[in-house]
């Protein structure tokens, strides 16, 4: 009989790949954690305890079969493993690069509660993958039969994505419009590349273009195409937008000059120093923190990001500012860990009263303690009155976080029905919308949520957009 690979948690000790050291990744872009060698991802994947009632898969938003997989890999038997982990997630090596394991899959291992340290979920989901694409086991979509419907995507990010592969899948023709000149939308613009290259994310665009999606880029829905004209133009039209409106800031100064937004800040950074775009806001210095004193405000993973591009854009200092202290922030754990390791420096309990200077040269610091919990639990940031300081800045970057633009006005389609927060109304599990033949899926519907909530979404309202397609036939054939 073959012997048995796997439960091997209580002799192997859990190890992530190996991490470049801080002082080497603050020079460049490039991600910061290495690929497991072929007999380290066997070793981690063995760890795995194949338990009956795996509660890592039903903490993964797609249910990945992760004991599966795992199994399959600890065996050595990589394609298979492949095979299982892409029949539930479209882009299994991003999720495994980006997906907050802790808070999901890797949070709820059964192991750790026993106190063995997790197994590597999200690392070894990368590694096979990666190890797929290297091998040619990644291949275009090829659908065994086409069908004449089509569906119009607007907006080309991972919910966008997903949903396009899978109706290309099916053989239904896909065609995705986006207002940024590459597809990827915040995998490509938004999410810094040490923690996404962006090769990564143009091979999947490259394969999904392969397979038959035709992607329209530089095309604003809403001003160079209409919403109507693209819902005449399709059988059935999903909306994939995300969500971009940047919470702002109040107080006196608050709109000084070199207080910048974080979706602009970093997305001038991808430009620049991944695709080697001119930016002229980047190259003038208004969007780049070479020589500079860098200020953010915010304690969730976008603020996370922006700190740690400051680092390696050659700041001269770089300071979050966040109101709650580090066990109460949204972010997570691994990422401040990760950016004090780099030279961040954490003002735990601060909050920006005012702002000195045009140009702005200083932020009018006030410190906080937490008082009595609200209604959600979290307990209320409040002032110490009288503790306020002035923290130098020459840039300060606003990163409090993203609200839905106002599409029912933007589109001229007022009977777009959205929540009293702007999010689309559309039912959770099939993104069926009010409209007749329109979806939602993503972001724009959740508020700013994760990247694998995007392909869960976007799986799921294919699932029902081809029972809708059929449906119609059916009766068009009576
Ligand atoms: C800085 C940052 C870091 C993040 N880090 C992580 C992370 O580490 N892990 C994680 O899981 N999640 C992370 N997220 C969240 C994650 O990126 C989003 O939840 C996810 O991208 C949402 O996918 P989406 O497809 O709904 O929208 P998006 O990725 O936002 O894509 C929407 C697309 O629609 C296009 N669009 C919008 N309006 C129009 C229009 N009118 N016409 C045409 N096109 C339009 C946009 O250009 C964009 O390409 C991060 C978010 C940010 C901002
Ligand atoms: S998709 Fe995310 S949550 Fe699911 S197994 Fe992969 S890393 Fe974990």
């Amino acid at each position: 009989m073959a012997k048995q690979p796997m439960l091997k948690f209580v002799d192997i000790a859990r190890e992530m790949p190996s991490k470049r050291d801080a002082s080497v990744r603050r020079a460049d872009f490039d991600e910061i954690y290495a690929e497991y060698a072929d007999a380290k991802a066997t070793e981690q994947a063995a760890r795995c305890s194949q338990c009956g009632v795996p509660y890592c898969q039903s903490h993964c938003p797609l249910h990945n079969n992760i004991p599966d997989w795992l199994r399959l890999t600890a065996m050595g038997r990589l394609e298979e493993a492949y095979e299982v982990s892409q029949s539930t997630n479209t882009f299994p090596e991003i999720c495994g690069r980006i997906c907050p394991q802790d808070r999901l899959c890797e949070g709820n291992c059964v192991i750790e509660q026993s106190g063995h340290g997790t197994v590597t979920i999200g690392a070894v989901e990368k590694y096979i993958t990666d190890t797929a694409w290297e091998k040619g086991w990644v291949k275009p979509i090829t659908p065994a039969q086409e069908r004449t419907e089509s569906v119009g995507i607007i907006g080309a990010g991972p919910g966008g994505l997903a949903a396009a592969d899978m109706l290309r899948r099916a053989g239904v023709q896909v065609t995705v419009y986006d207002r940024y000149d590459r597809a990827g939308g915040l995998l490509t613009y938004g999410i810094p590349g040490f923690k996404l290259e962006k090769d990564i994310v143009t091979r999947r665009n490259e394969q999904l273009e392969q397979g038959g999606v035709r992607f329209v880029l530089n095309c604003n829905v809403g001003e160079d195409l209409s919403f109507d004209e693209i819902r005449a133009q399709h059988d059935a039209v999903i909306i994939a937008t995300g969500v971009y409106k940047s919470r702002d800031l109040g107080g006196p100064g608050a709109g000084a000059k070199g207080i910048v937004r974080a979706i602009d800040y970093l997305t001038a950074s991808n430009r620049a120093s991944n695709f080697g775009d001119h930016v002229p806001e980047f190259e003038s210095g208004e969007l780049n923190a070479s020589g500079k004193k860098i200020v953010v405000i915010g304690g969730g993973d976008t603020a996370m990001d922006c700190v740690r591009t400051a680092i390696r854009q050659g700041a001269t200092s770089v300071k979050c500012l966040y109101r709650r202290d580090r066990a109460n922030m949204p972010g997570s754990q691994r990422e401040v860990q990760n950016a004090e390791e780099e030279g961040v420096q954490f003002e735990w309990l601060t909050a920006p009263k005012g702002f000195k200077g045009e140009p702005v040269n200083a932020v009018i610091v006030e410190k906080m303690r937490l008082g009595a919990p609200d209604a959600t639990g979290r307990q209320r940031p409040e002032v110490i009155e009288g503790s306020d300081y002035d923290e130098p800045a020459d840039i300060v970057i606003k990163a409090l976080g993203f609200e839905p633009e106002e599409l029912p006005t933007l589109w001229g389609c007022p009977e777009l029905e959205v929540t009293r927060w702007g999010t689309v109304k559309a039912e959770f599990t099939s993104g069926r919308t009010a409209l007749p033949d329109v979806y939602a899926i993503g972001d724009i519907v959740r508020g700013a949520s994760l990247v694998v909530w995007a392909i869960r979404d976007g799986r799921d309202c294919v699932e029902a957009i081809l029972q809708d397609l059929t449906a119609k036939a059916a009766i068009a054939a009576e």
